[in-house]
Parts: structure tokens; C-alpha cells; sequence
């Protein structure tokens, strides 16, 4: 696919490398064994991480390859292209993990999780959502509290996709009282197996590579170390939620609404090329045709969003409003793109022999997901100055 600038050699490169890998390994019959098992290969996570691509978030010195925001959001594009089935995954390690820990962790957090997460042996889960939080993220109600050289952290968290195999949640919590909202958060890693820590599955439609979790948090006792950026960072959660990985996860987020919509896309284009009706493939018949160019033309607008997004994020230029312009825009034109495409692929788009019905209910989660299309808008009208 060309673009309005030439991409760099390396991620084309890459892009050739994984479409046929994911062609090869992630057959349809598969991703829809996975999709209703909710679950992923461990084993096929392990071919990607030995390509090197777990490391394109985390500096060289800690065993990645430096970061390449740009070059990560091209991985997840084309994985997804697969489904969420590798590219959720890639996410735990590479996002959730490498990226916050790069640019949030202690020293000691550095040498201890980087290298592990570049190898993809090791995963983290965001613990930011609660039973009363969803896009109000500084009104967490988990309490942490210090005791001596130790913590001690109380409450629950919902929708921890992932808790049940990954080895901490970066659990967002509340350090002091409710009067200094943003003040009195503090970012804490949480292993997943620590005394206090259960959970249990809560079921849902979207992203099935696998569970979503209610985590529950009983007088969880940790070592003050396990504050995200070491003790100093006590109280500095906001910070490092609203900081630069914020914006970098904002374009994790885009790519995959981006790549599934593009997977919906050059199935239904394919799709109606194939299929006759009144003698001719539907695809000459005006009513799908439009519908096809109106996608593409959507998508193509996507594509430019998302990687000057990207761009900007690898330059390491401000990019605040770009990326909440391009979660906001991407996630909902999805929609649509996915929607249209259903169509077009007629009583299939609601069978599973296609994976439209999967994508369509993947793309339905993106504008609520990672930031809600209302609360981009919300931040969009304040960076804005409205
Ligand atoms: C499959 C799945 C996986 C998820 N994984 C994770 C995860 O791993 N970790 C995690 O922490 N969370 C996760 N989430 C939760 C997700 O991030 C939240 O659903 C999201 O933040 C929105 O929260 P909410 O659904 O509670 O909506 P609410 O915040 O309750 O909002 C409900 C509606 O009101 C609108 N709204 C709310 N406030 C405003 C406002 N001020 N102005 C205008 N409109 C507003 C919203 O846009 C939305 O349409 C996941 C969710 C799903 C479905």
C-alpha cells in the first residue's frame, strides 16, 4: 500500500516478513478456534518474539531494539490482520510492558522486567478500570497505603484483560483522599499471584484473544519497590499515566482498530469480486462498488492519521492532539468501514465461515476502548483551548 511519504525500508520489510508469516500461521480455521476458546498460542508468541519485535518499544541496553513506535504500530497492523489472537499479546509485552516500564520504571524495574519482556517471556495487564470507573480514570477507588518500607493496596479492578497469564497488572491506585484528584495516584506492579490477588472471568464479545478480568485486591502486601518508578515516584501516578505513554498508547490502540478494519475490508473486496448474483460478480453491481470505494477512501484516511501519529511519537515530537485525533477518528470510521463491509458480504457477515462477523465485533469495541470517542473529544476540546 503506498503512502504520502515513502515508508522506511525496514518496515516494508518487516510488513512482507509478517503478512506472510501470519497467512502461514493464523489460517482462518484457527482464529476461530481462538476466538471461541478465548485464547492464544504460546507457542506461536514465542516465533514472534525470536523475529525481535517484543523489543521495538525497549532500548537496546535492555535487550530490545531500540524503540520504533512507528515500526510497532506496522506490526500491530499486519497481525491483526490475523485477528487480536498475536497482536493482543504483542501488546501485553511490547505496550503494557516494555513501553511504561522504558519510560515509567525504576532502575531496578529496567534491569529486571525489560529484558524478560523483549524475550517475550513475561506480560503485563492494565488494572485501570473499576466497577465505578471507566473513563474517569482519577477516580480510581483502590487503595494503596503505606506501611513502613511496604504497601498495602484494597479494592478491585474490572476488565483486566489478560490478569489470568500475565505476571503483574500496572494497577493504577489512590494514595491519599479523594480532595487532589490527579495528586494522590500512584502506579503500582502487582503480580498477579501475590497473596490477596483473585479474579474471576467476566464474559464479552470483543477482543476474545482472551479473558477479561474482575480482579479483586485484599490487603495485597508488597514491598514499596513495586511502586512503578521506585518510592519516589509515590503520589506521581498521573504523571506517568498522562505523559508521553498515554500518547503512545493511544496510537497501540489506533493500529489495531486500523489493521482490523483493514482485514474487514480486503476480505469483503475480495468477497464481492467472487460472488454472482444476477449474473455478475456483485462487485458491478453500483450499490456495492460505492460502498467499497467510500471504505477504501475511509481507510486510506485512517492510514494517514495513524502513522503520522506514529511518526511523530517515533521523532519524539509533540504529538498529544494527533494521537487523540486519530484514536477518536480511526476507532469510529472503523465502525462504519466494518459495518459497510458486513454488508456487503451479505448473510455470510453474520456466520462465522467469515471473519467479518469477528472483525465486525472487534471494530464495535474500538471507540470505547483505551479512551471513549467522548472522552477524546473532551481532551481534544480542552488541548484545543475551546
Ligand atoms: C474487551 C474489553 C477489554 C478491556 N480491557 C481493559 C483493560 O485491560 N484494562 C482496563 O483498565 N480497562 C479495560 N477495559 C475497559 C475500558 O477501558 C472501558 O470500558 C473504557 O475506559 C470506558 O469505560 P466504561 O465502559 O466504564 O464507560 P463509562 O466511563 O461509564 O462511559 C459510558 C458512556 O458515557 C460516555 N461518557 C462518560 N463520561 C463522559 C464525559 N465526561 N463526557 C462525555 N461522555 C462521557 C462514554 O464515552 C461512554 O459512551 C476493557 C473493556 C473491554 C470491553
Amino acid at each position: 500500500m503506498t503512502s504520502f511519504a515513502p515508508e522506511p525500508a525496514h518496515v516494508t520489510e518487516l510488513r512482507r516478513q509478517l503478512s506472510r508469516w501470519v497467512a502461514d500461521r493464523m489460517p482462518r480455521e484457527k482464529r476461530r478456534e481462538w476466538d471461541k476458546a478465548h485464547t492464544w498460542d504460546r507457542a506461536l508468541f514465542k516465533e514472534l518474539a525470536e523475529m525481535g519485535l517484543i523489543g521495538l518499544t525497549i532500548p537496546e541496553e535492555y535487550g530490545g531494539q531500540g524503540e520504533d513506535i512507528y515500526a510497532a504500530a506496522a506490526v500491530i497492523e499486519e497481525l491483526c490482520q490475523g485477528g487480536p489472537s498475536m497482536a493482543g499479546p504483542f501488546i501485553h509485552a511490547a505496550f503494557y510492558g516494555g513501553l511504561n516500564i522504558s519510560e515509567n520504571g525504576s532502575k531496578e524495574q529496567k534491569e529486571a522486567l525489560l529484558p524478560k519482556l523483549a524475550r517475550g517471556e513475561m506480560f503485563l495487564c492494565y488494572g485501570l478500570s473499576e466497577p465505578n470507573v471507566g473513563g474517569d480514570l482519577p477516580s480510581v477507588e483502590t487503595r494503596v497505603t503505606r506501611d513502613g518500607d511496604e504497601i498495602v493496596i484494597n479494592g478491585a479492578k474490572r476488565w483486566c484483560t489478560g490478569a489470568d497469564w500475565s505476571d503483574y497488572i500496572y494497577c493504577l491506585c489512590r494514595s491519599g483522599g479523594p480532595e487532589d484528584r490527579h495528586g494522590n495516584l500512584t502506579f503500582v506492579l502487582v503480580p498477579t499471584d501475590a497473596p490477596g490477588v483473585s479474579m474471576q472471568p467476566l464474559e464479552h464479545a470483543n477482543l476474545r484473544y482472551t479473558d477479561s478480568m474482575d480482579v479483586f485486591l485484599d490487603d495485597v502486601r508488597l514491598p514499596a519497590s513495586a511502586i512503578v518508578g521506585g518510592p519516589e515516584k509515590w503520589n506521581k501516578g498521573w504523571e506517568a499515566l498522562a505523559g508521553r505513554a498515554l500518547d503512545v498508547e493511544k496510537i497501540e490502540i489506533t493500529a489495531v482498530a486500523y489493521g482490523i478494519a483493514r482485514a474487514a475490508l480486503e476480505e469483503a473486496w475480495t468477497y464481492a469480486q467472487e460472488r454472482t448474483q444476477f449474473g455478475k460478480p456483485i462487485s458491478r453491481h453500483q450499490a456495492i462498488a460505492h460502498k467499497l470505494v467510500t471504505a477504501r477512501t475511509k481507510l486510506a484516511a485512517c492510514r494517514h492519521m495513524l502513522y503520522h501519529a506514529a511518526w511523530l511519537a517515533s521523532e519524539h515530537m509533540p504529538c498529544s492532539v494527533e494521537t487523540a485525533m486519530a484514536k477518536l477518528y480511526v476507532a469510529d470510521t472503523g465502525v462504519e468501514i466494518g459495518l459497510a463491509c458486513q454488508q456487503v458480504i451479505g448473510a455470510y457477515g453474520l456466520s462465522d465461515a467469515y471473519d467479518i462477523e469477528r472483525n465486525v465485533r472487534d471494530l464495535l469495541g474500538m471507540p470505547i476502548v483505551g479512551g471513549s470517542s467522548d472522552i477524546q473529544k473532551n481532551n481534544l476540546a480542552r488541548m484545543l483551548r475551546l
